[in-house]
């Protein structure tokens, strides 16, 4: 027993002795292995600039950036909206004139005006400094701003430099020193009554909201004037050379703007960026004065006389000119919001253009090596990336190149030292390519190897809990790298993946699209991308044998058979008009037209699928009156699947920009509430939340989808359609009859009718009956809405059209090859215009002198042939262009009333104040618009933003007023 006893006991002891030390060898070997694994991150060590900032607007979590809140603002009415819409909406309508009487010095050849840059400079770096700064600028009437900013090490970026110039002198703020109390400046930024001159203020606008919540209000952009007066370039190197003789470094604009102190030549570069635009903005106001702005009849309004402004500047010539146009595009500029990108699922986008690139054999490695597990890595970094970026506040470059994303995903090194030379190989001339000194691999990837090892794994789950984990070892009780304003708010619940799901749900169905979208993209492009050339580069001479354009080959065959051409080559096929053409592109300097056309995207040059753009959106185009919409061929363009998405989103925010600027907003809804209708009206319009707005087009494929499968379609679904409906209804619970009217909202009368016809009798009858109510056609709810009508003393038809704002209208692929449940029609959806140009059918070589036929007419048998854009008046012609083509050109038209009410009201809005120019203005700023989006290195020669339009048409032409078109037909 005793001896059983002491074995027991010495056993116990030997396997308690043995525990008690094998646990603490356990712990430290676990402990040791992850202290191993983590090496110290090298923000431990560096300190960067913003590390000193403690007020921080903007920072690197998923969080919606907050707009400041002005005190006179209640909590209740703070809605993250521009807190000086009122102020900016009031310079929308009356222009500030009178500011540029206090420039007038500038007239004596200069010689009131410092050329020379020669008196010191104010170097502003303490706060007592910007206080008196703000001091000098609350009496000015006029001051000239530029920004320089910092964008390499830091994620979302920041302003390094502010550049103020006055009159009298020139500021250099140290906007590092000063940042937390920049908001010094923001009265007289936001003052109407002080005029701020920028050049390209786009950028800089939102990046000062960014920042220091500063706001501007009542913006002369040197810029925006040079594209009202058509200046063949609009740089401000240009303007610089032209009109104060000189010449700038522009590569200095790329420098690392935080050196301090600052070296001379930079100084000297960012002084003259301000410097001299209160002179050129001068000049420029000069020049638009000059140009008059062709007064539409009755032109009544828009005149308040400044009180304290001389004669001169009272001129009624000043609201006639062209001057009116540049102050206004100016100030739509400030309207503008500053807002963090959200990506539903992190380094997305730029995921997707990788590997588009690597499948069109643009990547630098064989279109061969990108499979499924290559797509999945390209994924898994570009996520990593962002999440990094994010934790150590700088750019995605900064942290890993593209390149190198697709030399890791390609060659998928298996060690730590692998991944190091991977990374490096793929940026060799990293020294070179930039005035920064770049390392590769980047700090970041050194001290996180471990991290991209493990995204090698092939079973690593869903990359959003990897991300999370992340965060976790990064940021989290012991994380190795340091938390700061920029990044702790990533560790809180809702900073990444709650928000993201928040954000999604929000936004009805955008999760699920996302998710979607990778997996429809290649069918999209299958789908939709045009199946054989668009360009069939055959010639048409006139008949003195001239070249007179291009067609393809339905066109020929159409002149051939109707014997108004003769066949002249064979391969490959051209023919020789019988007739004269009347005007041939020549005469008119229109080269364009007898370019010959390559069948790529004019982008990106991409080869293998494209689809047609069209420039000018078509909710404006198809209000274009006819023989303005006749140069189509110039404004649709092929672009392939990502470059057209680019250009799609572009247009997207401009179309907003106008919106703000003409005041017409983009989306409609109705109200029906009357408690709304008196809040609206007793305070400020903002309360009425400007999401709740709906597209038209939205709100009636909701409803037709509802009518159709309510019953049968999962309950959620049906719910988030009838969300979109009831947004339109202001939140109330909605009927069957509801959804019937909601078919018709934004339909012309016409449009209406032809619909009702389709529609059938019993539909007919049913809204007949509504309109015995005496209501007008458009305006079809019970009787709240009458008594609303009287409370709103005659607003339209009882419709109250609210600004939506930032409802987001993206749509991803998804909906476009969702088809029947929220379709109209059988056939894909066309949710926003954004595959409209995909598949129109309008053959692109068209020239007007010779559009002896009609373009394809929608066929009869079409549900919606009446409200689409009628680019032709006749349908009685035989139709030169494939079925393929009609088929998708009749749901394609659906798609134009995305914005109809709001294109209509804004072509409406330009013929009535600036005629016919107008419209041609409206399609430059377009090009424009486009041109910015995607800076195409492949348009065809000849094209030209400032493309006038103006086209003779032919006898025969169908644009010819008075011409029928049976007569050549026959
Ligand atoms: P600027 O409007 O010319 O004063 O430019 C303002 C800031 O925009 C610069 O400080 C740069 O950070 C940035 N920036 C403008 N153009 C470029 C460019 N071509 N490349 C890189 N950064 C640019
Ligand atoms: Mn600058
Ligand atoms: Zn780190």
């Amino acid at each position: 027993m005793e001896t059983r006893d002491k074995l027991r006991l010495a056993l116990t002891i030997i396997i308690s002795s043995f525990l008690a030390l094998s646990i603490p060898i356990l712990f430290s070997r676990k402990f040791f292995k992850t202290q191993k694994q983590r090496k110290i991150c090298y923000l431990n060590t560096e300190s960067k600039a913003q590390s000193t900032f403690k007020r921080i607007l903007a920072e690197n979590s998923y969080f919606q950036f907050k707009h400041l809140k002005l005190q006179t603002q209640s909590n209740e009415e703070y809605s993250n909206l521009h807190p000086y819409k009122g102020e900016i909406s009031k310079l929308l309508k009356n222009p500030d004139i009178g500011f540029l009487e206090f420039l007038d010095g500038f007239d004596n050849g200069g010689e009131k005006w410092n050329c020379e840059m020669s008196d010191p400079l104010v170097w502003t770096e303490t706060k007592s400094q910007l206080e008196e700064l703000a001091e000098v600028l609350s009496k000015e009437r006029v001051f000239a701003v530029d920004t320089e900013q910092h964008s390499l090490r830091s994620f979302l970026g920041f302003t390094a430099l502010i550049q103020i110039s006055t009159k009298r002198q020139d500021y250099l703020v140290d906007t590092i020193a000063l940042h937390d109390v920049m908001g010094i400046l923001r009265p007289v930024f936001a003052h109407p009554g002080i005029c701020k001159v920028f050049h390209g203020a786009d950028n800089d606008v939102l990046w000062l909201q960014r920042d220091f919540h500063i706001y501007v209000v009542n913006l002369f952009d040197t810029a925006k004037a040079c594209d009202v007066l058509s200046k063949p370039q609009r740089s401000l190197a240009y303007l610089l050379e032209t009109y104060c003789d000189v010449a700038t470094n522009k590569l200095l604009q790329r420098e690392d703007w935080r050196q301090r102190p600052l070296p001379e030549e930079m100084v000297k570069y960012a002084r003259s960026d301000a410097h001299y635009l209160l002179y050129i903005a001068y000049c420029l106001s000069m020049e638009l004065k000059q140009h008059k702005n062709d007064p539409p009849n009755g032109y009544s309004h828009c005149i308040t006389l400044q009180t304290d402004a001389s004669i001169i500047y009272c001129d009624m010539r000043w609201h006639l000119s062209k001057y009116t146009p540049a102050s206004r595009r100016s100030n739509a500029t400030c309207l503008q919001l500053f807002q963090k990108d959200i990506e539903a699922y992190l380094g997305e986008s730029t995921a997707l253009s990788i590997i588009s690139r690597c499948l069109n054999d643009q990547g630098g490695i064989p279109s061969s090596l990108c499979d499924l597990k290559f797509q999945e890595l390209v994924r898994r970094f570009c996520a990593w990336r962002d999440i990094m970026a994010r934790i150590h506040d700088e750019s995605l470059r900064f942290v890993l190149s593209e390149r190198a994303i697709i030399a890791l995903a390609a060659k998928r090194p298996t060690t730590e030292l692998d991944i190091c030379s991977t990374i490096s190989e793929a940026d060799p001339d990293v020294e070179l390519m930039t005035l920064f000194p770049l390392q590769s691999p980047s700090s970041v990837v050194s001290c996180h190897l471990e991290d991209l090892h493990y995204l090698f794994q092939a079973e690593i789950g869903a990359v959003d809990d990897v991300l999370q984990m992340f965060i976790q070892q990064h940021l989290g009780p012991d994380g190795s790298c340091p938390l700061s304003a920029y990044n702790y708010a990533l560790l809180t619940q809702t900073g990444l993946k709650q928000t993201i799901r928040a954000t999604s749900n929000q936004n009805g169905f955008k999760a699920a699209k996302q998710l979607a979208k990778k997996a429809s993209r290649e069918l999209f492009v299958q789908k939709f991308s045009c199946k054989s050339p668009v360009y069939h580069n055959f010639k048409i001479y006139a008949n003195d044998g001239r070249l007179l354009c291009h067609c393809d080959r339905k066109k020929l065959e159409w002149y051939l058979n109707r014997n108004l051409a003769k066949l002249v080559e064979d391969d490959p096929p051209a023919i020789m008009l019988c007739f004269e053409p009347k005007g041939r592109p020549e005469d008119e300097d229109n080269d364009f037209y007898i370019q010959s056309k390559k069948n790529i995207c004019v982008s990106c040059g991409e080869g293998n699928h494209y689809l047609r753009y069209r420039i000018i959106p078509s909710c404006y185009r198809m209000h274009f009156p006819e023989h303005l919409k006749s140069h189509r061929s110039h404004d649709i363009v092929l672009l392939c699947v990502d470059c057209h998405e680019i250009a799609h989103a572009a247009a997207e925010k401009y179309k907003k920009q106008i919106a703000a600027e003409f005041d017409i907003p983009l989306f409609i809804r109705k109200v029906v509430d009357l408690n709304q209708v008196h809040n609206a009206s007793a305070s400020t319009p903002t309360i009425i939340s400007e999401e709740a707005g709906v597209s038209p087009l939205q709100l009636r494929t909701a409803a037709m989808a509802l009518l159709r499968h309510g019953t049968r379609m999962p309950c959620k679904r049906r719910e988030e359609l009838m969300q979109v409906v009831m947004k339109y209804y202001g939140g109330r619970e909605i009927s069957d009859e509801d959804l019937e009217r909601a078919l018709l909202v934004g339909m012309s009368p016409h449009e209406r009718r032809k619909f009702e016809k389709k529609r059938g009798l019993a539909f007919k009858n049913s809204l007949k009956s509504m309109n015995l109510n005496g209501e007008r056609e458009n305006n079809i709810c019970g009787k709240a809405t009458t008594s609303i009508q009287n409370d709103l003393n005659g607003t339209a038809a009882g419709h109250l059209y609210v600004n939506a704002g930032e409802t987001d209208q993206k749509e991803g692929y998804l909906d476009i090859l969702m088809g029947d449940d929220t379709g109209v029609n059988t056939r894909p959806l066309f949710s926003n215009g954004r595959v409209n140009s995909a598949v129109s059918a309008d053959e692109g070589n068209d020239i007007a002198d010779i559009k002896e036929f009609p373009d394809i007419k929608t066929s009869s048998t079409s549900n919606h042939d009446d409200i689409c854009e009628s680019e032709s008046p006749s349908n009685e012609t035989t139709n030169p262009l494939d079925d393929r083509d009609i088929s998708l050109n009749r749901e394609s038209k659906l798609s134009l009333l995305g914005h109809g009410p709001h294109g209509k009201q804004v072509v409406e809005h330009l013929l009535k104040e600036y005629g016919e120019e107008g419209i041609c203005q409206f399609c430059q700023r377009w090009r424009q618009v486009f041109v910015e989006a995607l800076h195409p290195r492949f348009l065809p020669g000849g094209w030209d933003v400032n493309h006038s339009g103006k086209r003779d048409f032919g006898e025969f032409s169908v644009y010819k007023p008075g011409k029928n078109i049976r007569a050549i037909a026959i």
